[in-house]
Parts: C-alpha cells; structure tokens; sequence
C-alpha cells in the first residue's frame, strides 16, 4: 500500500522484509523461494476501525494502511501494510477462517516485491497511479474489480473472497456463466 519513506528496514521472521521498493515507497520483498500455492504469511490486523476507535494519526496510523474485508475497515501492521499493488501480481490475499493470508501466485524468489492487486475484492476504492512496469499495467489501480478487462475479471474469479461473492452475487454469477 502507498506509504511513507522511511531509511529503515524491518526484517520479518516469517520470510520477508520491507524495504524501498522501486514502484512505490515501501515493499515487501521474499527473503526466501515461495512455490505457486504456497503461504507466504498470514496479515497481521492490529485492529477493526470504528467510530469508537478512530485511526489514531498522531500514533502513525493512515488510511492507507487500512483494509477492507466485508465492509469492514482493519488497520494492518508491518510488514503487510506495506505491501504494493502490481496490474499483474505473484501473490493475493486469501480469507480463510476469518483471517487474511498472503498466498504466492507465481513462483517467487529471494529479492521479488511481493505484491498483489488492490482490485481483487474490491467494488468501490480509491484509485492510485501505478507504475508497476506489468506489460499490462493499467496506469491506475482502477476503482473496481468488475471494471476491470472481462479476461482479468475472469482470470481473477477463483481468488474472489466469499464475502465478495456473498456481496455481488449477480454480477459474478454472470461471470461464472462467461
Ligand atoms: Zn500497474
């Protein structure tokens, strides 16, 4: 997610760190091989943002560290919070459990960013340029999942959430039937 620059890098014990990143800021990068399937990390969720308990500004939290399962608004933490988005990514966040898991999509190597795309589960965001250098970078991240191309649409459909699914059924029935 866009961030701030810092000088510092944090090192997680689960095989990655967050260092600069050449696309944006700060990013997640593999310190070791994750195979297509693989389990890179579950998110680390500080917390549920509700009007009782605001984003503390003056602490360091932003709205650009928030996530927003099932109409829910959750503050990640490091390293996740950190992560940016790629038109073409090697890994996606899947919702197993009630938790969020950081899953390779693509093979990946010590030194990758890791990077998913901010469009999966997602039916009303707010749009950041990208420069991700994917051949098929879309140049923003875009707004919604189901504006995205009707082949990415479908590409992306085993990786939808079922509380996405739950929220749009019509629209991705109607996918399913291509
Ligand atoms: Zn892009």
């Amino acid at each position: 997610m866009p961030s701030e620059a810092v000088t510092t890098r944090e090192r997680s014990d689960d095989g990655v760190e967050v260092r600069e990143s050449p696309i944006q800021g700060l990013g997640v990068f593999a310190l070791r091989a994750f195979a297509p399937g693989d389990l890179i990390r579950v998110v680390n969720v500080l917390r549920e943002i509700t009007d009782d308990a605001p984003l503390r500004p003056e602490d360091g939290e932003r709205r650009e560290h928030c996530a927003y399962p099932d109409g829910k608004v959750v503050l990640y933490g490091l390293p996740d919070r950190h992560l940016n988005h790629s038109c073409d990514p090697n890994a996606w966040e899947r919702y197993t459990n009630g938790r969020a898991e950081i899953v390779a999509r693509r093979p990946i190597a010590p030194g990758d960013e890791i990077r998913v795309d901010y469009l999966i589960n997602n039916s009303g965001g707010e749009s950041w340029p990208c420069n991700c250098a994917a051949p098929r970078c879309r140049g923003r991240t875009g707004v919604s999942y189901f504006t995205l191309p009707l082949d990415q649409q479908r590409e992306y459909l085993p990786l939808l959430a079922t509380w996405f699914i739950a929220r749009h059924p019509e629209q991705v029935a109607a996918l399913r039937r291509g």
